[in-house]
């Protein structure tokens, strides 16, 4: 079956029915981006589907885990552990170095620190990162800020990342490492993604592209 499957999201703000039944899923090693335009209900999709947000109705399983029923403490280890977040904006905290801020979320899920930290280690090397690791994300460029977020994304080993217009704050340069990064991830490791993007090479890098238009996706 799918790795996940979401069915029938529906949410309102207020009087505004921003998503009218979304029916959507995902496989295993797929890219699959969302596009549309702005205020099409992209990111509150992408939202409830990773579980910062919750839809009105509707029933989302990860694995076969209703991760739709989960709430607060089990629902925040599960998506700690399960699921990657990558958004426009790198988000690290400016207080830790870049090996600090990739560790965090392994160390918040209970693993050994050491196991961690040599993990954390190998992804710096596979994100061209290595000479990085003791640095503040003041001292990095866009660009290496954005992959120290990837590799936090990526360090419990996560089902799916969800990345929300990922590439949104980076010249086309580091824009484009950053596409071949994702396809690098999905072809060698065999990385899940699900994007939302105005991007149109990445959108051409997926497997898949979904429409979200009125409330509802095609394909
Ligand atoms: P997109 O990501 O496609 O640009 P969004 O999901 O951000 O679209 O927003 C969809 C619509 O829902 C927009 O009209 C937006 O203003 C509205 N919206 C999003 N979040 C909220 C919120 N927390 N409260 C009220 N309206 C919201
Ligand atoms: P993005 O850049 O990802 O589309 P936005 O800047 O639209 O995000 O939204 C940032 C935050 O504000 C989100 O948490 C979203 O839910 C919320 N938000 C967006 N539109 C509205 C709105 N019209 N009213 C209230 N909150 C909103």
């Amino acid at each position: 079956g799918n790795m996940l499957k979401a069915t029938n999201i529906k949410k309102k703000y207020n009087q505004l029915e921003v998503l009218k039944g979304v029916d959507i899923s995902v496989n295993k090693g797929e890219i699959v981006s969302i596009i549309g335009s702005s205020g099409a209900g992209k990111s509150t999709l992408l939202h409830i589907i990773g579980t910062l947000d919750t839809a009105d109705s509707g029933e989302i399983y990860l694995h076969n885990e209703p991760v739709h029923q989960y709430r607060n403490d089990k629902l925040a280890a599960y998506r700690n552990r399960h699921m990657g977040f990558v958004f426009q904006f790198h988000h690290l905290l400016p207080e830790f170095t870049a090996l600090e801020n990739i560790c965090i979320p392994g160390w918040i899920a209970g693993r050994k620190k050491k196991e961690v930290e040599q993990e954390a280690i190998r992804l710096l090397q596979t994100l061209g990162l290595e000479n990085r690791q003791d640095n503040k994300p003041h001292a990095l460029s866009g660009g290496e800020q954005q992959r120290v977020a990837v590799a936090r994304a990526l360090i419990n080993k996560p089902s799916i990342i969800f990345a929300d217009e990922p590439t949104g704050n980076l010249d086309s340069t580091n824009a484009k490492e950053m596409h071949h990064l994702f396809v690098k991830l999905r072809d060698e490791f065999h990385q899940t993604f699900l994007i939302v993007t105005h991007n149109e090479e990445l959108a051409g890098m997926s497997n898949r592209v979904l429409h979200m238009k009125d409330g509802l996706i095609s394909e």
